[in-house]
């Protein structure tokens, strides 16, 4: 009977524990679930602190780039600017060097070189051109004679003559520089040979011309009597009417001129430029003022 008993209460013990079991399983389960949830709330709320945050510094990362670039934009415009401004100050710089230069140039130019003179204007007794370089003995007409010509019309000359002779026409001088004493002795000489007709001579025209050592009289090697006339019919004349201009030499008295008496022998250094001008135009030195002459001083012995 008590085995039965035991069996019996045994067999009404078992839902009880059962149950039992079941609850502490609930709630282990519900524990679990809560402490779960309160995690995801947890990470939910960090991660949405974490976003705010990484939005907040995204923010301020992209006005920093905003102000970057605007600060940037200025920059590269303040630096153009500045560039400008030293190109353009670069720019005054080279006009002002230039035209420091070209004064420089200008104030080393002997003004006397394209002075037009005249038997009322003449050079002064006392002009000695800046320098002089004797001639080589074979351009001249006597090699038993020596003559200085101006230093920087030098190589011009002999250009000239060295052309003209490479085109078969040999053309040598008579005389060039003249010192002031020279000529006095010359016209003197003249005086005594011509007497008071000298006054009207040739040496009297061409005077300020040969002591300013940039004018040359220029004859035919082949010529018997030279300075005359009639050298205005030799080959070497004709040559020199083409092409003397091109060497910067003009002829100071020329045959249609009105001033003066002919000299188809007596020629005179004034540049390229302003040799060229006048061929091209068929006018005198003499005819033309003489604020234009003074143009082309800076530019006198320039290789055009
Ligand atoms: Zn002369």
């Amino acid at each position: 009977m008590n085995n039965l008993e035991n069996k019996q209460i045994s067999k009404s013990k078992w839902p009880l524990i059962l149950d039992l079991v079941a609850l502490i399983a609930i709630a282990v389960v519900g524990y679990f679930i809560y402490t779960q949830s309160q995690t995801i709330i947890v990470l939910k709320n960090e991660m949405s602190s974490s976003t705010q945050i990484l939005k907040q510094k995204i923010a301020i990362l992209e006005a920093g780039l905003a102000t970057s670039t605007l600060t940037s934009d200025q920059l590269s415009q303040q630096l153009a600017n500045q560039q400008n401004q030293s190109n353009a100050f670069q720019n005054t710089i080279s006009d002002i060097a230039g035209t420091i230069g070209t004064l420089k140039k200008l104030s080393e130019t002997d003004k006397e070189l394209l002075q037009k003179y005249s038997k009322i204007y003449f050079l002064s007794d006392n002009y000695v051109p800046m320098s002089l370089t004797t001639i080589d003995g074979k351009y001249l007409f006597d090699k038993t004679k020596s003559f200085q010509f101006h230093t920087n019309a030098l190589l011009f000359l002999t250009r000239m003559l060295d052309q003209a002779n490479n085109s078969g026409i040999s053309i040598k001088i008579v005389s060039a520089y003249r010192s002031f004493g020279t000529q006095s002795t010359l016209k003197n000489d003249y005086l005594v040979t011509y007497g008071s007709g000298a006054n009207q001579f040739s040496a009297d025209q061409g005077y300020s011309e040969h002591q300013l050592g940039t004018a040359v009289d220029l004859a035919d090697e082949k010529s018997k009597s030279p300075l005359e006339i009639s050298f205005d019919s030799t080959s070497a004349y004709t040559w020199l009417s083409q092409n003397a201009y091109k060497f910067g030499f003009i002829l100071s008295y020329s045959k249609d001129n009105t001033y003066y008496e002919y000299e188809p022998w007596h020629w005179r250094f004034v540049g390229v430029g302003l040799a060229t001008r006048l061929a091209i135009n068929k006018i005198n030195f003499s005819d033309l003022d003489q604020r234009t002459i003074n143009t082309y001083l800076v530019s006198i012995f320039d290789e055009q």
